[in-house]
């Protein structure tokens, strides 16, 4: 257990120096999220899958920038809540470039979704296919199967899916009720570092393709969603986006040979991820006896401040204090937040190497914090503002577009 890693491997001198100077003289805590990485990132995975349709999971990170970046882009839109359609209907989206991919849903939504023209919808329940038959009629449906999520750092296991056996009777019960049984989904767990949960997912979906076209209704699925999971740049190390890719096509390759269906990927992270940083300042440093073996740092950001993904310390962010360039040679350390909740420890188990200098008022870099921070973020818990959020053109100039 180390993570002595050089803040240069995460930015580069002239990208550090940039942030240095924008965080100059700002209150902590705050966000700061660069367009120019999300660009990168969102241009990296189409150019690594180049016949997967992208559909970016805007829970991720939704801020009107990046949103409006990715849509010039050619990105489509994986929208869970009526919310989320109506931020996009008012940035000028159209509902073909969405799908409403939630598959918990109130009737009188989808018939929002279906009256604004959505046509594309998720589903993996009977009394959801009803819902959809009456209020989505003759719309596209895309059925989600359970996945198990093992050595996903953020699983999204048991909660979404079913198993093969039922979401077959689902398509053959939808196609009865009109409705249009298009394809098949999954979410391998988010953050996931073993490529062969896509395997296994992917053998399931042949499974049910070959299944209900031999089930003489008439009915032939023609898409694949392969979800989320892509990986982002925590302190744990993960493959390339490039191996991902080429492990991905292959197992398509293997079991659907040259006729590979639509295939459609709905990434969050690995768009946002990187794109972020989070930057906090030290509230105190103190020790709990005399001879404590470690001490703990407080910090003025914590699991309601939107770093809740350290639950469980699933996800490692890269901690930098700043300053100091490296935390090489450093003394372990608890981190936790500033809030008068006991379970705002954000790492206690994994211990983070500092400065043995470290003290009040030092600002620390939270890298990888652009998913799944800000909209995490809690609203006036102990009086704590939410989360503020920068958008900025690139790290260099932190020249802010909003
Ligand atoms: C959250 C979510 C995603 C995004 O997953 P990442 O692991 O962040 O890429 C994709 N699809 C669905 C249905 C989701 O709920």
């Amino acid at each position: 257990m180390n993570d002595e890693t050089n803040i240069l491997d995460y930015l580069n001198q002239a990208e550090l120096d940039g942030i240095r100077k924008f965080m100059h003289g700002r209150k902590t805590p705050f966000l700061v999220i660069n367009l120019k990485q999300i660009a990168k990132n969102y241009e990296e995975l189409v150019e690594k899958l180049p016949y997967a349709k992208v559909y970016y999971a805007i829970k991720a990170n939704p801020e009107n920038e990046v949103i409006k970046l990715l849509f010039a882009k050619g990105s489509n839109f994986d929208v869970a809540t009526i919310y989320e359609m109506q931020q996009l209907f008012d940035l000028g989206i159209p509902a073909e470039r969405m799908s409403y991919g939630n598959t918990i849903k109130k009737e009188e939504d989808i018939d929002f979704a279906y009256k604004h023209g959505i046509r594309l919808f998720a589903t993996d329940s009977i009394t959801d296919v009803h819902k959809l038959a009456r209020k989505a009629p003759g719309s596209k449906v895309f059925f989600r199967i359970l996945t198990e999520g093992g050595n996903a750092d953020w699983p999204l296991s048991r909660k979404f899916g079913g198993n093969p056996d039922m979401i077959y009777h689902l398509i053959i019960e939808a196609k009865r009720l009109g409705l249009v049984p298009y394809g098949l989904s999954f979410h391998v767990g988010s953050q996931q570092r073993e490529i062969g949960q896509w395997d296994i997912a992917i053998s399931q979906c042949k499974y049910l393709f070959d299944a209900v076209k031999s089930s003489g209704e008439n009915i032939e699925l023609k898409l694949i969603n392969l979800g989320g999971g892509f990986p982002t740049n925590y302190v744990k190390p993960v493959q390339s986006l490039d191996v991902y890719a080429q492990e991905i096509t292959r197992f398509l390759q293997e079991d659907f040979g040259d006729n590979l269906p639509e295939i459609i990927v709905e990434p969050g992270r690995s768009i946002a991820g990187n794109a972020g940083v989070m930057v906090s300042e030290v509230v105190m440093v103190s020790k709990k006896s005399v001879l404590n073996q470690y001490g703990w740092v407080f910090i003025d950001a914590g699991k309601f401040g939107g770093l809740i993904e350290t639950i469980d310390e699933s996800i490692k962010y890269p901690i930098y204090v700043e300053g100091v360039n490296s935390n090489k040679g450093g003394a372990d350390f608890v981190l936790a937040g500033p809030t008068c909740d006991s379970m705002d420890i954000l790492y206690e188990d994994y211990k983070y190497k500092l400065p043995e200098s470290i003290k009040d008022g030092d600002k620390i870099l939270i890298l990888s914090t652009g998913a799944y921070t800000s909209t995490y973020s809690s609203v006036y818990f102990n009086g704590f503002p939410p989360l503020p959020t920068y958008i900025v053109k690139d790290w260099e100039s932190c020249e802010e577009v909003k």
